[in-house]
């Protein structure tokens, strides 16, 4: 295992770098890149040597954690029937925390549909004020 590791490191040293991820707020967060394909396969790599056990990996949408969907722990006594062994992460979560679904959900659905919501208002105003100058223009029968 120790081979493993200086295998993994010599290659995310040669491969891949620290970057800086932004979220939709502007916001940074701590993120990593590679120069080639082979880069993003020793990541994933790394990130599994380095999960100890886990059964899946994701990156929050939002911030960009990566997220350990972690095998649910058996009970210590099976006697006991309330004793529970730690509840399994769901293997559909996909954001990290509350926080990062609820920051997601306003960036990238309520506020552009806010947005475009605006525009269109704006548009139809602009619409309206055109048609009304068009028809002061016009003429005024006076019979
Ligand atoms: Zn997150």
């Amino acid at each position: 295992m120790q081979e493993v590791k200086e295998q993994v490191d010599s290659r995310l040293v040669l491969h891949c770098f620290p970057k800086t991820h932004e979220r939709p707020d502007g916001k940074f967060m701590p993120s990593f890149g590679f120069r080639s394909l082979l880069g993003a396969m020793w990541l994933q790599m790394w990130w599994l040597l380095t999960a100890t056990g886990e059964e899946g990996l994701r990156h929050c949408p939002w911030c960009n954690r990566v997220i350990r969907i972690s095998p649910s722990v058996p009970v210590e006594n099976p006697q006991n029937k309330n004793a529970r062994g730690k509840y399994k992460t769901r293997m559909d979560k996909t954001y990290c925390s509350d926080n990062c679904r609820a920051n997601y959900h306003y960036y990238s659905v309520q506020k552009p549909l806010r947005e475009k919501e605006a525009w269109r208002k704006a548009i139809e105003a602009e619409q309206r004020a055109i048609a009304a100058e068009a028809t002061d223009d016009k003429p005024i029968d006076v019979a």
